[in-house]
Parts: C-alpha cells; sequence; structure tokens
C-alpha cells in the first residue's frame, strides 16, 4: 500500500509499506478520506513537538471495513465506518466510557509515532475504536465525524443560555464550533477571525464574522449582537483571544478555551474575579461525544459540505501540507483522498 511518510520536519514523502494485517480485536479499513488537522501541520513543521520524523500521520478519516481480526463477527467488510482515533486499554473501555480523553493510559491514532495511522491506505484499528456511518452519510463527511467530535465536546462543556455565542478564530476547528453551537440551538453566533476568506466561509456557515483588527473584539459583539455574548469558545488559545472572548461576554458568563496556540497565557485577572467568569477547558472527546457528533453531522449534510475547501489525491499530499504549512490561504478543511 500506499502512505504518506514524514521524511523530515518540513518534508513528507508517499511511500509504499508493506499492507498491514488484523491481529485478534482488530479491523483492517480500507481508507477513502483523511482529514489535514492543524496539529499535522504544526507536527510536520516540528512546531508542536508531537510528531516525529519516520512517523505516518492521519486521525481524521473514513473508509470501509476490509478484513476482521480473529474474535470478531462485525461489522460487516464493505461496511462504511470512521475510527475514534483516542484509544484507551480495552480493559479500562467500558470504566472510562465518556470521559476516555481523561485516561492517563491513552495513546490517539496519528499521534502514536510507532502506529502506521490513516494518512494510508489501509489502516489497522482496534474494533471498539470503529464507528459505522449513519445510513446514507457519504465517506467524504466522515472524515469530518472527529473535529466535529472536538466542537461537539467543546461545546457540551458550557451550559447554553439563549443569547449570542462568541468563537475566537475562524478556522477549521473555530468553524467546526459554530456550526456544533448552531447543532446544538444557538441561533446567533459571532466569530472573530482575522483572515478575510475564512470571515467569508463563516458567513456561508452562518455566522457573523468580526475583523478583530477593525476595533475591540468586546465593541464589535455588542453593536452588531445589541448586548454582550452570553458565553465564548476561544478556538485559537493565546492571550489576545482569550482576553478578547472575557471581555466580550456579559458578567457571569463562561469562557470555553478549546485552542492551545501556545503553552501559557497572560489573563486579565480582573475580567475573572470581579465579573464572576468562568473558565473552562476541553480537550479531544469522550467516546460518547463522537457518536453524538456523528448523528448531529449526518443530520446537517450541507454544513459538512461547507466545512470542506477541497479534496487533493495522495500524490499531491507532500505539496499540500508544504503549502498549508506556508501559510496558504485555505479557509477550511482539506481533505486527502487515498
Ligand atoms: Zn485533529
Amino acid at each position: 500500500m500506499w502512505a504518506l511518510l514524514l521524511v523530515e520536519f518540513g518534508r513528507m514523502e508517499v511511500r509504499e509499506y508493506p499492507d498491514p494485517e488484523p491481529g485478534p480485536g482488530e479491523v483492517l479499513v480500507e481508507v477513502a478520506f483523511t482529514g489535514i488537522c492543524g496539529t499535522d501541520i504544526h507536527g510536520f513543521t516540528g512546531q508542536n513537538g508531537r510528531r516525529v520524523p519516520g512517523q505516518v500521520m492521519g486521525h481524521e478519516t473514513s473508509g470501509r471495513v476490509a478484513a476482521l481480526g480473529d474474535g470478531l463477527t462485525g461489522p460487516a467488510v464493505g461496511t462504511p465506518v470512521t475510527v475514534n482515533p483516542v484509544v484507551v486499554p480495552a480493559g479500562d473501555a467500558d470504566q472510562w466510557r465518556g470521559r476516555e480523553q481523561q485516561h492517563p493510559g491513552k495513546w490517539v491514532l496519528g499521534v502514536r509515532p510507532d502506529v502506521v495511522a490513516a494518512f494510508a491506505q489501509r489502516v489497522v484499528v482496534p474494533a471498539r475504536n470503529v464507528v459505522p456511518l449513519p445510513d446514507g452519510m457519504p465517506l467524504a463527511h466522515g472524515a469530518l465525524i472527529e473535529p466535529m467530535a472536538v466542537a461537539t465536546h467543546a461545546v457540551g462543556r458550557l451550559a447554553l443560555p439563549d443569547g449570542p455565542v462568541l468563537v475566537a478564530g475562524g478556522g477549521p476547528i473555530g468553524q467546526s464550533v459554530v456550526v456544533a453551537l448552531q447543532q446544538a440551538g444557538a441561533t446567533s453566533v459571532l466569530v472573530s477571525e482575522p483572515a478575510a476568506t475564512r470571515r467569508e466561509a463563516l458567513e456561508r456557515l452562518g455566522a457573523i464574522a468580526i475583523d478583530p483588527g477593525a476595533g475591540s473584539v468586546a465593541e464589535q459583539v455588542r453593536d452588531l449582537a445589541g448586548v454582550p455574548a452570553v458565553a465564548a469558545f476561544d478556538a485559537v488559545g493565546n492571550s489576545a483571544s482569550l482576553a478578547g472572548c472575557l471581555t466580550a461576554t456579559r458578567p457571569g458568563a463562561s469562557v470555553c478555551l478549546v485552542g492551545m496556540a501556545t503553552p501559557t497565557l497572560d489573563l486579565p485577572s480582573f475580567e475573572i474575579s470581579a465579573q464572576e467568569r468562568s473558565l473552562v477547558g476541553s480537550f479531544a472527546y469522550s467516546s460518547v461525544d463522537f457518536g453524538l457528533a456523528t448523528q448531529r453531522l449526518a443530520a446537517t449534510p450541507a454544513s459538512a459540505d461547507a466545512l470542506v475547501s477541497r479534496t487533493v489525491p495522495l500524490a499531491e499530499a507532500p505539496d499540500t501540507f508544504r503549502s498549508l504549512a506556508a501559510g496558504n490561504d485555505t479557509p477550511g478543511k482539506v481533505l486527502v483522498a487515498l
């Protein structure tokens, strides 16, 4: 089979690999599409220290069941599936259901360096991490379930009162948060995003886009919505984006930190203490969020289409990574067709 190897930081090549075979309790998936995540780009450059040369990445994927390992009776060969890449030890799966992302011994397909992951034509995964696609869902949409699970989990971390909600950052995760908010019933979503092409993509998704370069985000939210935001999601995760989320929300509001741009933050502390705001963290998703994201995305196919900017064949993936890392102006998700 062919797979996309990170040869060294900043360089990828399509190489031939031996076809993997499923062991007991494992499923072989014939990959159809795998999405390029921001963390893959930062892994490609070496910026986040979470990927290493010699690795085949890829954790946002869809495909069809190709073979079953010993001890399995399903899902049937040919079934369209996605893969939940967060793997907890088999013996802990029941006890940790609903909070797998907090398990200290979890590993993540596409992050763990010694596992050939989903930027490959075939991938082997534990059967308990295989999620069949709902009837009629296109395979390309199946590759969007993982980023939607990140957003679904973040949205579920806050109680959402009626009123305008602010999202800081309109890249693929910010866009997924917009869709997850709409799926959860939010009627007014504002997003601060400096890139004009991304602001256009956000407007197509039904959000109100704000340019943080055009003035205070808090003032723009009040001008456009008439009131401060009732809650906010920081899909960037730097000091400026978090300060914007805090000051744009009403007293007593909660702000969810989902972006991880910087390891430390300067906080306007009185915006938390004196205004009684809460700051809540969100990381990945549980298997329950993953299932919920699957069902909700199946019910909103137009939103799924709007999240994808383009699809490239595997042969073009090395150049695509290079251009995305160089800051090429792609507003949404790029899928690799395997
Ligand atoms: Zn991702």
